[in-house]
């Protein structure tokens, strides 16, 4: 079956001026990067903060052109269409943000917000504010909320709305930039248990950027792990967790709350993607770094059965540790105490 999205050796460099213009470098955010996305499928690209994966989510939905690369959604060539039908084509393509502020407009009620999209593209005419009361319902929120607007809500409402919002235009894929990150703890629980429930329901597919790995845990089919502008390692998320074959993903899992990962803990800033290093971009903080590291860029290939890795070496390296398969069955059980009791309040 043909993929809902297919990215094909994506590159996006940001260039660096001069104060008098000229270019001197650029950023290299994302540095060919190719994944595909099933329909129905959970696919969260995960790393740390500077990697380049917000770039790459929005690239994926056209919101800022690549240098260079192919973009196929539904099997049609994204950055062939011009700026109507592209817009058009957004319809069925989301963006949650990590602020939800970002995405509502201060000066709109709740109601105009999630109509927005409705009117714009011509959806449930007639009966507008019926569907606006069924998508914040849909959210966990009482109807009668939209007549308020965004400032009067804590920040789990505000996602909430957001999340309606970005419901409304009825997508097949919406992806999701952090989108619990900036919340407390216990909301957090909240909005993943309704991103959740969501996907399933409504059959979305989506895509997750986060550096949280214990809410990509929750809710992920597939797992891309990226560091400096390029995908490390891919695969089911269950052998990603499992089993592990990249060191940089072996030291994201360590350093999961609860995991009390020794053996490879990063250390260290991730290094400027104006001038990332040579070979293996992750070598400099690679524990098992050699000679080769330093001067060949490993390919993404599977070593074996299973899922691909760019590592020289991972035929060679020991068993990853297990996870503390009671960390998370802990966080699930927090999870289920707050849905319970949202679903009571
Ligand atoms: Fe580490 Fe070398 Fe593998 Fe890169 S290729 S992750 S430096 S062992």
């Amino acid at each position: 079956m043909t993929p809902l999205l297919e990215a094909d050796d994506l590159v996006k460099h940001f260039p660096i001026r001069s104060a008098l213009g000229r270019r001197v470098g650029a950023v290299r955010a994302v540095d060919g990067v190719s994944l595909s996305v099933a329909r129905g499928e959970t696919l969260a690209i995960v790393g740390e903060s500077g990697c380049g994966k917000s770039t790459l989510g929005r690239l994926l939905l056209r919101l800022i052109e690549p240098d260079s690369g192919r973009l196929r959604f539904e099997g049609e060539d994204l950055l062939a269409l011009p700026p109507a039908a592209l817009r058009a084509r957004r319809r069925a393509m989301q963006l949650i943000f990590q602020d939800p502020f970002a995405s509502l407009d201060p000066r709109m009620t709740v109601e105009a917000a999630i109509m927005e999209p409705l009117k714009l593209h011509g959806l449930h005419r007639g009966r507008e504010r019926a569907r606006v009361a069924e998508l914040l319902a849909r959210v966990g929120l009482r109807p009668e909320l939209a007549r308020r607007w965004p400032h009067e809500f804590s920040g789990g409402q505000r996602q909430r709305i957001a999340i309606a919002r970005a419901l409304a235009s009825e997508p097949r894929l919406i992806i999701g930039d952090e989108p619990v990150s900036a919340l407390d703890v216990s909301v957090q629980a909240q909005v993943v248990n309704l991103l959740a429930g969501l996907i399933r329901e409504l059959g979305l597919t989506f895509i997750l950027i986060s550096h949280d790995l214990g809410v990509v845990r929750q809710i992920a089919d597939r797992v891309a792990v990226m560091y400096l502008g390029r995908i490390v390692e891919e695969g089911p998320a269950e052998a990603i967790f499992r089993a592990p074959r990249h060191p940089y993903t072996r030291a994201l899992l360590a350093a999961v709350p609860g995991q009390g990962g020794k053996v490879e803990v990063l250390e260290g800033d991730v290094p400027s993607p104006v001038n990332p290093p040579s070979g293996c971009r992750f070598h400099t903080r690679c524990p098992h770094a050699e000679a080769r590291c330093r001067a060949e860029a490993p390919a993404l290939r599977a070593g074996g059965p299973g899922h691909p890795a760019a590592c020289h070496l991972q035929e060679a390296l020991p068993p990853a540790p297990p996870l503390r398969e009671r960390a998370s069955d802990a966080r699930l059980e927090r999870l289920q105490a707050f849905f319970t009791r949202e679903t009571a309040a």
